[in-house]
């Protein structure tokens, strides 16, 4: 197949997975923030909880401290770690993180980091990967969030989803499996800014629910006919 056949068939593979997966999950719904810094926050926050239980500790940590960097910074630690505690293992520590996090957004000053964010995301990348918690995957879904780059953002589900599905390859370690992916889907993204948010939104429940990594429910799964993994086993 000469390879822009090639390369059309893939797209074409991308975008019927996430119809059929908006079909099965139904549309997925604005996710909780968009700004920067939040989104920061939400990743620090709370660790190995599931999405509604992260929500939930976010929420009380904007009711009962806020979510500006100068509320923050200014919380007693052992405080934070109370209004934290039910979001995983080890609250202390994601106060500390929080914290850090905040006085690093005060040294930056937030209006730089918007606009790096709107407008230059090789800067913003920059300076996103000086908080804690945030690599790569993190930095690219905050540039997605905010609109300013197009991508999928895998975290770690979304990367084995698409990597299943024939999108990259498995590599010796996590950063060069997340290129191989992220290098495979650039050129197959919709121009459509929302529609990069759904499909991450999409790909990552599915890795959740579905396609886990131990024992994936192929069985149900409405992605059979793409799935090189699942076709590979079959026969
Ligand atoms: S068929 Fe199985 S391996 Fe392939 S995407 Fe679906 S759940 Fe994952």
């Amino acid at each position: 197949m000469a390879p822009r056949d090639k390369a059309a068939v893939a797209k074409n593979t991308l975008v019927d997975s996430v119809l059929k997966l908006e079909a099965h999950y139904g549309a997925p719904g604005p996710p909780p923030t968009t700004d920067p810094f939040e989104m920061i926050v939400w990743e620090n926050a709370a660790y190995l909880v599931d999405d509604t239980r992260r929500r939930t500790v976010f929420e009380l940590l904007r009711g009962k401290v806020g979510m500006e960097p100068e509320a923050i910074a200014a919380a007693p630690l052992e405080k934070l770690a109370a209004v934290i505690e039910t979001g995983g293992m080890r609250p202390a520590m994601r106060a500390g993180k929080l914290r850090t996090a905040a006085a690093l957004a005060l040294e930056i000053g937030l209006a730089r980091l918007r606009e790096a964010v709107r407008s230059s995301p090789a800067e913003a990348r920059k300076l996103l990967k000086r908080f804690p918690g945030i690599g790569d995957p993190g930095a690219d879904k905050i540039l997605l969030f905010a609109r300013a780059r197009r991508s999928l953002a895998p975290d770690s589900n979304i990367l084995r989803v698409l990597v299943r599905l024939g999108f990259g390859r498995e590599e010796a370690n996590y950063a060069r499996t997340y290129a191989s992916a992220a290098r495979a889907v650039e050129a197959l993204l919709l121009e459509d800014v929302d529609w990069c948010v759904r499909a991450h939104q999409l790909l990552r429940r599915h890795g959740r629910e579905l396609c886990k990594r131990a024992s994936p429910r192929c069985e149900i799964c409405p992605l059979t006919k793409a799935c090189r993994w699942y076709r590979a086993r079959a026969g």
